[in-house]
């Protein structure tokens, strides 16, 4: 068989291409070296639930031409990210707002939370006696002070990247936002949603009419 375009990847961005090609008559080789079609946003049914494999992925837009693109393949839910990080069994919002700061400390305005921050932060600065910040650790001390440092981002970075904050280097953060409102919302844009019955559904519709090579199968997607 004889194809147009040969297609490397099967995640959104070539699933896309291949859909935009089949569309416009072309045909499309889709190739892919893992063992299923999707990329990251692969979902794998578990006892019912569509657990995301690579990792949980919340479709965001603030393009309302993307947005009612996917809708028309698949339709969405309403979901707002607003996730919730449980530091030894207290639970606090993310990312960090006014929400977390007073759950943190009992603030309730800005300016409260602000003279908070700014106290943590100058301690770390003097701490360093005027040198620069020399590891992670240091780095974000002095951008958010401890409290939230300790609760809310050296567990977490540790696990990700699997090392110590002092033993990684500074410039990984380069700022950490403070939002001063009480917004738990953790996307900024206008659209955002999950599709109704996981990735896969839409996967499968944007890859509908190609041929698609994983190292378990070949097939057409129908
Ligand atoms: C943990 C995690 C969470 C994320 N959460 C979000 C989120 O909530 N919202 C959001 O908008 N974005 C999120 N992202 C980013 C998101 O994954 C991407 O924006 C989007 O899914 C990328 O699509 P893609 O097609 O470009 O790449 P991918 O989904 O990575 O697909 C690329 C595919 O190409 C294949 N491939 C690569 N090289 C080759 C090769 N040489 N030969 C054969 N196959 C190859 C790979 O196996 C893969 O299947 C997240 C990313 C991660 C890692």
């Amino acid at each position: 068989m004889k194809f147009d375009y040969l297609i490397v990847g099967s995640g959104l961005f070539g699933a896309t291409f291949a859909y935009r090609a089949t569309q416009a008559g072309k045909r499309c080789l889709v190739i892919d070296r893992r063992p299923q079609l999707g990329g990251n946003v692969y979902c794998e049914d578990i006892e019912g639930i569509h657990v995301h494999k690579y990792g949980a992925h919340i479709f965001h837009t603030n393009d309302k031409q993307v947005w009612d693109f996917v809708n028309s393949l698949v339709p969405f839910n309403r979901y707002t990210n607003s996730p919730v990080a449980n530091y030894k069994g207290k639970l606090y919002n993310l990312p960090f707002n006014m929400n977390t700061f007073y759950q943190m400390w009992g603030v309730i305005t800005p300016e409260q939370a602000q003279t908070k921050i700014d106290e943590q932060r100058a301690e770390a600065v003097a701490k360093l006696g005027g040198r620069d910040p020399q590891n992670l650790e240091e780095q974000a001390l002095t951008l958010v002070g401890k409290d939230i440092y300790e609760c809310l981002i050296k567990g977490y970075t540790e696990k990700q990247w699997g090392r110590s904050c002092t033993e990684l280097p500074a410039f990984i953060i380069r700022r950490l936002p403070v939002r001063l409102v009480y917004d738990n919302n953790y996307f900024n844009d206008a659209y955002q949603g999950i599709p109704i019955g996981g990735y896969n559904v839409l996967i499968d519709k944007l890859l509908a009419g190609s041929t698609c090579l994983t190292p378990r199968q070949t097939m057409t997607v129908s």
